[in-house]
């Protein structure tokens, strides 16, 4: 099989590979890689600054946002999958001896740091033309998703996003109306989505004044901003903001502009080393004076990809699929690993 492989840690190392066929074990799918998303941590890791090969491996095979078709159910007999069925890979598998979270189901929020991750940390990822999975840790799509799938897994951040906004709102008397978005990259956009399938009031941010974010934005039937943070907050009193740039200055002006009871979810990594000047006094104030919660949010468990399942089965699938701005065949991967400006969400296709 080909495979789109990295030497961790080394940049420039990226190539795709021949590698094995791989041989699924008992409870195994083998699957065909129909397509790939592309999204800023496999950026990072072709850019030498993350992941972890297997253990014995130089290489480790990218890819955690997967498509694919089964193509034979042979070692998982009585798994429910059947033999064409579009599926997507679950990406993170508990630690071996699990923590309390892992032992929980809530391996996306493993409490010792020893989990491992396809196409990340220790475990072969799916950008290649073969891959097998364990059918416990496969989801099936409708067959109608397949030109959109591989937005399965992104989904999913924002389906665990939406679900922990939710039971902190529980905490107490809760009334989520209007929500803002920060940053309308497929994260924010999955982000506007799912809380306009949630029947909220969606604004959403970024910074270009026209073309496909705002239309996209549009198209969901929200409000598009782009002139600032501070017009953004003042025109929507948001009840709940989604941070999905990871910029610095951005964050704060986010913790300070919910409204009361305000919930602030942060999805973006910012990189460290930068200073900013903060009004540390003022930022406690708004946040103990208006009972405030801010939390940090990543990765996913199964009950996630059920919720993701779910929202990508009922959205719009021209909107999906105008997400996807660029599709590069896996010979071209160095084009789908470089970033545009006019990208949205770029896809490797592993048939082709
Ligand atoms: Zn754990």
């Amino acid at each position: 099989m080909k495979a789109l492989t990295v030497v961790p840690l080394q940049a420039g190392s990226v190539a795709v590979v021949d590698m094995p066929d791989p041989v699924p074990v008992d409870g195994e799918l083998l699957v065909e890689g129909l397509a790939l998303g592309v999204c800023g941590t496999d950026v990072e890791i072709v850019g030498g600054e993350y992941g972890w090969a297997p253990p014995g491996s130089e290489r480790l095979v990218l890819g955690h946002e997967s498509l694919g078709r089964v193509v034979s159910v042979d070692s998982a007999p009585g798994s429910g999958f059947a033999v064409g069925d579009l599926v997507v890979g679950v990406v993170r598998r508990p630690d071996p001896e699990p923590c309390g979270a892992c032992a929980a189901g809530q391996f996306d929020m493993c409490r010792n740091g020893r989990y491992t991750e396809r196409g990340i940390k220790e475990l072969h990822g799916y950008g290649s033309s073969l891959w097998t999975v364990e059918a416990d840790y496969a989801v099936r799509l409708e067959p109608s998703l397949e030109s959109v799938g591989m937005l399965m897994e992104p989904t999913t951040i924002l389906a665990k996003a939406w679900d922990h906004v939710a039971r902190i709102g529980e905490r107490a008397y809760t009334e989520q109306h209007r929500v803002l978005v920060t940053g309308a990259g497929p994260i924010g956009l999955l982000a506007a989505l799912l809380a306009s399938q949630r029947q909220l009031e969606v604004h959403v941010l970024d910074l270009p004044e026209s073309g496909l974010k705002p239309e996209l934005v549009r198209a969901l039937g929200a409000t598009y901003h782009h002139s600032g943070v501070a017009d953004a907050v003042s025109g929507c009193r948001p009840d709940v903001i989604i941070e999905a740039t990871g910029v610095g200055q951005l964050v704060f002006d986010a913790m300070q502009g919910t409204g009361a009871s305000g919930i602030v979810c942060l999805t973006g990594v910012s990189p460290t080393g930068r200073h900013l000047e903060v009004d540390a006094g003022a930022v406690n104030r708004e946040l103990v004076l208006e009972n405030d919660v801010v939390f940090g949010s990543v990765n996913a468990n199964l009950r996630h990809y059920e919720m993701a399942r779910e929202a990508l089965e009922a959205a719009d699938r021209s909107w999906l699929e105008r997400m996807i701005t660029r599709r590069v065949p896996l010979s071209q991967f160095a084009d789908a690993l470089e970033r545009r400006d006019d990208d949205v969400k770029v896809v490797i296709d592993l048939a082709a």
